[in-house]
Parts: structure tokens; sequence; C-alpha cells
């Protein structure tokens, strides 16, 4: 290679004549890996069935000696361990026995090797039937998205379609919680709690805070997974720890559960996206349902069923998260007392039921106000009321009654009691939703 010597080099690295070559050889290298690939798999497969064949016609042997026999013949011949060499027969199994459509795309060269592992194991996790309805899309989109956003996409996909099976499941697995010890070499041994992952999640998220407080003292050196590891065995030994300070014997785990609003109220869920918790993945909706009923130590978020926009974090914070800012800010699109055009984005997002009176932070208790409204509406000895999709009633000190309307409508999730607009597919949900008293 001789880069280094070429006097026409753009900053890139790239001469003028090398730019397009250069890269078109590397993604048609690419593609010839690809059908290299599924050549392979495809030599595998017929190497399988001949070996079956073949013990069928000599009789007497198992087909899973067969296969251990051949596991052996391809690492030998290939210098790759009895592993790599079983995980070889079960992609060739997997792309050329039942999934066609991924080693054609492999063969063209439209998708790589990692996109056809993807797809396999997301489509061996669902049904057959639950297979037939999504695998031309799946396939699609392992041609258009690199391979991390793929990952995602179909995980998600795959938790959506499971999310009806996954209360059972769960109760199933749930029965294989427990504790185990094992001793380490050098003294140290290793205690693994396996539980639900709501519960796993909480401890490490209040061990983690504690470790923070603790770790910002002065003269503290440990790190932060030794002050977690002492802050554990702190806890469990001793119960309640007074050496700790002050500021970290209060702190309470949180964990943040997203839940689809129209999920919490159907008893059927059959066709409901699943509950989330954040860094967690999805989580029964019953388990959802009792993590949100009873609300205090648990962030509860309602969520938008169809756009996943985030609608509520009810009390336990002040500040509304960034999407239901832009929500409100977007519904609004300028500041909402009557007359004002100052710009959404410019203003400040206003509970209309104070914080401090009890408000929650929640689209249907939030709209933005520029600074000088803001102030006005506070100190001024005006009253506003929110009625139904953002809309605020202002009620000023002489007792007139201004309505400033948000440019834009939204599913409105607000008492029954105020508003009466109606007419919404939401407004059911709404007036269960929008008070404390949640219908579960
Ligand atoms: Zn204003």
């Amino acid at each position: 290679m001789a880069i280094e010597d070429d006097a026409n080099l753009t900053p890139g690295g790239w001469s003028d004549t090398n730019r397009p070559d250069t890269l078109d050889r590397v993604i048609e290298t690419t593609a010839q890996l690809a059908a290299a690939t599924a050549e392979r798999l495809r030599c595998v497969a017929q190497l399988h069935r001949e070996a079956v064949r073949a013990s069928e016609e000599g009789g007497a042997v198992s087909r899973e000696l067969v296969e251990r026999s051949l596991r052996l013949e391809l690492s030998a011949a290939l210098r790759i361990t009895e592993r790599a060499a079983d995980a070889l027969l079960s992609r060739a199994d997997a792309l050329v026995n039942r999934h066609p459509n991924a080693l054609e795309a492999l063969a063209r060269g439209t998708i790589t090797e990692r996109h056809a592992d993807l797809f396999t194991d997301a489509m061996d996790e669902l049904q057959p039937e639950q297979r037939a309805d999504i695998e031309d899309l799946a396939l699609k989109r392992a041609e258009e998205l690199a391979t991390g956003a793929y990952r995602r996409w179909l995980q998600r996909l795959v938790d959506t379609i499971n999310a009806p099976t996954l209360a059972e499941r769960h109760h199933e697995a749930l029965a294989r919680r427990g504790v185990t010890v094992t001793s380490d070499r050098d003294g140290m041994g290793t205690l693994a709690v396996h539980g639900p992952a709501v519960e796993v999640h909480a401890v490490f998220d209040r061990i983690t805070r504690m470790s923070k407080v603790i770790g910002d003292q002065d003269g503290e050196t440990r790190s932060r997974d030794q002050l977690r590891a002492d802050i554990l065995f702190d806890l469990l030994i001793e119960g309640v720890v007074t050496a700790h300070p002050k500021r970290a014997r209060g702190i309470r785990a949180e964990v943040i559960v997203t839940v689809p609003a129209l999920s919490l109220l159907r008893d059927s869920v059959a066709d409901a996206a699943p509950a989330t918790v954040e860094g967690i993945g999805p989580i029964p909706i019953h388990r959802a349902r009792e993590l949100c009923g009873d609300a205090k130590d648990w962030m509860r978020v309602l969520t938008h069923p169809e756009t996943g926009v985030v609608l509520s974090v009810g009390r336990k914070k002040y500040r509304p998260p960034a999407q239901l800012a832009q929500l409100v800010q977007w519904r609004a699109e300028r500041c909402l007392a009557p007359g004002c055009g100052m710009p959404a984005h410019r203003c400040e997002i206003d509970h209309s039921v104070a914080w401090a009176e009890g408000g929650v932070t929640a689209a249907w208790n939030l709209d933005p106000l520029c600074k000088g409204h803001h102030v006005i509406r506070h100190h001024g000895g005006w009253e506003i009321r929110q009625l139904e999709g953002g809309v605020l009633e202002w009620t000023s000190p002489l007792g007139r009654v201004y309505l400033a309307e948000p440019e834009r409508r939204t599913p409105s999730f607000r008492p029954a009691t105020g508003g009466g607009r109606g007419g919404s597919a939401w407004a059911a949900a709404s007036s269960a939703m929008a008070g404390e008293s949640a219908p579960f």
C-alpha cells in the first residue's frame, strides 16, 4: 500500500482517484464474502443430509451419533473446535432448512452473516405462525439497518409479539429464583441472586446511589464497585447501618416503569405492547400494574400507546422529561397566555395545578408560558385551569374568563370532572388514569 506516498491526498486520506474505487472494492469483497458464506452453509447442510442418508442406509446408528461424528469430522478438517463446528451445523440448518429467504439474501450479498444470525435467532424465538407475518419485514430491515440498530429493532419486535405470553413465562421463571454462593480463589467468594429483574435492578440501583454519596466524601478512595460490595455486605449483615453518612441512609431505589396507558386498563392484553422497565426490558403487565398502583417507590411513566411518547411521570419529577416537555411545547406552539405569541421553545413549562399543591408532571397539567406570563399567572391574581387537550382557561382578577387554545390537539388524559369536551377515544382511559386513584 503506497497511500502515504501519494501527494494528492485530501484531508480524509483519500485521493480523488482512489476514493470511489477502493471503497467499492471493500463493499464488493464484503458481498463476495457473504455469498461465499451462503455457499459454505449450503455445502455444510448437504454434508449433513448425506451423512444422515448414509447412516439410514447402513441402519442401526442413531441420529445423534451421526451428528457427533460429523461434528468431529468438521472440526478436524477445518481445524476448529467441536463447539465451533456445532455452531456451523446449527447455522446451516437454520438458514438452509428453516429460513431459505435469508440464505438467498446472504447469497446476493444484501445482508451480512451477522445480520443473518440475528435474524435466525430472533425468528427462532417465535412460533412458526407468528413468524410468517413478519419475516419479510425483518429481512427488509436487515438490508437497511446496521447490526446494532437491527439487533435492538428485532428485540423490540420479538418482545412485542411475545408480550401476551410474557406473564406466563415470567411466572414459571419466578419459581426458579434463588441465591447461590461459590468459593473462589485467594480467599474470595461470589454471592449470586437470581430473581425478578425489577427487584434485582432496584437493589443494584440503591447500592449504586448510596455508593455515589459515600464516594463523594473527603478521603474516600474506594472505587464505585468496591463501595457497592461493601454497602451490600453492610446492609445484609448489619441490617441498618448507622456508620453510613446520613444522606446515604434514606436512599431508596428508583425504577422507571414505562407502561402503554391503555394496557393498564385492559383485562386482555393480547394486542397491547409490553410494559418495560428502563434498562431491563419488558415485564409482565400484571407486575407493571402492581408497581404503578403502589407508586411510592416506583417512578410511574405513562406513555401514549401508539407513539410511545411519555405522557406522565406523576409526582416523581418536578421537571418534565425532555420528551414530555417537547410534547407540551409542540402542542401549544406558543405561550398559552391569551393573545401571547412567544414561541413555545422560549417558554417555561408551567404546572397548571401547582406542584406545591399536589399537581402532577403530566401532559394534562403542563403548558408553556413565557417568563412574563409565568410570573403574572403565579403572582398577578389570575387563576388558570387546564381543560381537555391542553386548553388553558384564564380567570382574570376582575373575574373575566379567557380561553387560550393550543395549536394542536393530542389525546387527552385529564380527569372527567374538568373540561368536558369529550368525544376522544381516550376519554375513558383519561379519566381513570389522570387521578391518583388508578383502576388497578
Ligand atoms: Zn406569554
